[in-house]
């Protein structure tokens, strides 16, 4: 006899049983979906939005995603829709150069293709098994919880509330957790130095192709290029928004024509601030992903800063090992907290290196980019020619990355002593080199422009 924790206090139009309740339709609940339901597992993937179309977050499709989607035979389909490459980014200078051509894989390139499509894809794919079903406008706010075990999930939609119980719920709600909140986890935070004003200029068609990025005079910005325009990154100190606002748009549209001259003809674009959305950029990580009955995963588990260009990658990263672990706990009916607690020892120690990459990173080039009295130059380290062929490496597959494991089976406990020492002496050997590096390399100079691989 069960007892029901959370007082109903709304009239439920329908309740729906299912194995696994994936909360949020972002690239990880889209991709988790997909794999557990080709396997047979019901699945209900519950999306707020009423559609894909939403505010930019990102378009960037890395090798280490490109092979999972050849994996599950979907990479022929996916890139038969319009998308752009980037594989090799260099500034005109002709100093730093990072080829991504030279990656031993089928894709060595970053498809640009707009997140709104690559979901869209994903989600009708998954339509074709029976066992799968996507509600959109479906806003989860409660969780169902009997005797400390999350049992699902209790949405609204246009028509009412609606109750979804499951085996497993998995929160794939990115970086405003819905469910982390509900769950009472809270994330550690580190604070970028940084915030980003996005917006978009025309395109034309003699520009370059690919991603550009423009430094100096404590100003870094961000152009990446789409089919007809380009999105604009902006980067501007944390904090200083309310100033580059009370500057006026007059400023701001001066300020891009200052650092990127080949704009300054479409900078008129440019005339109300709604135009411009500002992203306070947060990086975060949860200690645990987990509780009885819920999983927590990508940007719901570890806000990944803008920096990285990492984000997308790291949040299938995840899904695809859920995947791998849980198929085989969910076709017998039982998940235990083990089986859970397995796939953060997988997920985290790549996302605690990668987010401490970019943390020094953010520390050590981009305040000095975004200070207005000094002055920026890349590390000379960044030319070495290992660094050169490292740089690709981790930009186009992350730290660990994941394949689709055909077979469902239970994986054998691996000893978590292990597996934190090992990952605790790559996390400290890596950031002592990269402390190295960069405080020997960092030269004074003059402002110059620079192209750099991510955002
Ligand atoms: C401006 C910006 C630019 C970025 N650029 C890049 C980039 O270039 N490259 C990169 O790799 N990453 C980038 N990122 C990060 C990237 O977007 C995220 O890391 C990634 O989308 C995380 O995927 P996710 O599936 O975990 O969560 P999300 O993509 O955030 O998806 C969460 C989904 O859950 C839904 N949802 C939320 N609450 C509820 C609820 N209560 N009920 C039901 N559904 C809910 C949301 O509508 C959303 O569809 C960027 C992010 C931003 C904000």
């Amino acid at each position: 006899m069960t007892q029901e924790i959370l007082p109903q206090t709304h009239p439920v139009k329908s309740r729906e049983q299912t194995t696994c309740c994936v909360v949020g339709a972002g690239p990880a609940g889209a991709i988790l979906s997909f794999m557990l339901a080709r396997k047979g597992i019901p699945v209900i993937l519950l999306e707020s939005h009423l559609d894909f179309d939403r505010d930019f977050r990102g378009d960037t499709l890395h090798p280490s995603i490109l092979e999972v989607m050849d994996e599950l035979g979907l990479a022929d389909r996916l890139l038969q829709l319009p998308h752009t490459k980037l594989s090799l980014v260099a500034p005109p200078g002709g100093g730093l150069r990072f080829d991504l051509h030279e990656l031993k894989t089928k894709f060595p390139y970053v498809a640009m293709m707009p997140q709104t499509r690559f979901l869209e894809f994903i989600t009708s794919e998954a339509q074709r098994f029976p066992s799968f079903c996507l509600v959109m406008g479906a806003r989860v706010e409660e969780l169902l919880e009997e005797e400390g075990q999350v049992r699902g999930v209790r949405y609204r939609a246009h028509d009412g509330w609606h109750e979804v119980r499951a085996l497993l719920t998995v929160g794939t709600d990115g970086r405003f957790s819905r469910l982390r909140k509900l769950a009472a986890f809270e994330p550690i935070a580190s604070s970028p130095p940084m915030d980003v004003l996005w917006l978009r200029l025309s395109r034309k068609s003699d520009d370059p192709h690919g991603l550009m990025a423009r430094f100096g005079g404590g100003r870094a910005l961000l152009f990446l290029e789409r089919e007809d325009h380009w999105q604009i990154g902006y980067i501007i100190a944390k904090g200083t928004y309310h100033e580059v606002r009370a500057a006026g748009l007059s400023a701001l549209r001066q300020a891009i024509a200052e650092r990127a001259p080949d704009f300054a003809d479409r900078v008129a674009e440019l005339q109300d601030w709604k135009q411009i959305s500002m992203l306070s950029v947060e990086a975060n990580r949860l200690r645990r992903w987990y509780r009885p009955g819920l999983l927590l995963l990508g940007d719901a588990a570890h806000v990944m800063s803008p920096a990285g260009g990492n984000g997308i990658n790291y949040a299938i990263m995840d899904a695809v090992a859920a995947a791998n672990l849980l198929t085989a706990p969910l076709q017998a009916g039982q998940v235990t907290v083990a089986d859970l607690a397995r796939v953060q020892r997988r997920r985290e120690w790549p996302t605690r290196v990668i987010q401490a990459i970019v943390n020094l990173m953010q520390d050590r080039l981009l305040k000095a980019a975004l200070d207005p009295n000094g002055s920026f130059t890349f590390p000379s380290f960044l030319g070495w020619p290992l660094v050169r062929k490292l740089v690709p490496l981790l930009f186009g597959f992350g730290i660990r990355p994941e394949h689709v494991q055909q077979q469902a089976r239970r994986r054998p406990t691996w000893s978590r002593v292990g597996t934190w020492i090992t990952a605790t002496i790559m996390v400290l050997a890596l950031a002592w080199i990269i402390r190295r590096l960069t405080r020997r390399s960092e030269q004074p100079g003059t402002a110059s422009q620079e192209e750099t691989p991510s955002c």
